[in-house]
């Protein structure tokens, strides 16, 4: 089985700001299951707004039971929620949030795009 991609490898940016914010309120056990995070399947509801995806298989429509949680964190933009179930990440849900930066995209250097080499990455 090769498994789901890691989220930190798809969305590094994302993961960065979790992890941050995680420590931020004070979850630091989260914010270290969150750098192991897999990206097992996009949210799916097709909405402009929605970047929101499992971390776990979950079956549709099903409660996640008595063990969970729902742990609002506040981003500088938009919405982050975790669905957290027994101290696992379920769900992450992104909503209204910056494009993320995703890496399975094949993202062109662009060397000769005009103007502002101060905010090319890396410098
Ligand atoms: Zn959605």
């Amino acid at each position: 089985m090769t498994g789901h991609p890691l989220v930190r490898e798809v969305f590094p940016d994302l993961v960065h700001e979790l992890v941050a914010l995680l420590e931020q309120e004070g979850e630091p056990e989260l914010a270290v299951h969150a750098r192991d995070l897999r990206l097992v399947a996009d949210c799916g509801c097709g909405d402009d707004f929605c970047q929101s995806f499992h971390t776990e298989p979950h079956r549709a429509g099903q409660p996640y039971g008595p063990g969970h949680r729902c742990v609002p964190l506040l981003p500088a933009k938009g919405t982050l929620f975790l669905d957290v179930v027994d101290g696992r990440i379920m769900y992450v849900e992104v909503l209204g949030h910056e494009p993320l930066r995703d890496l399975r995209v094949h993202q062109p250097e662009q060397p000769d795009r005009p103007g502002r080499p101060d905010d090319w990455p890396g410098r």
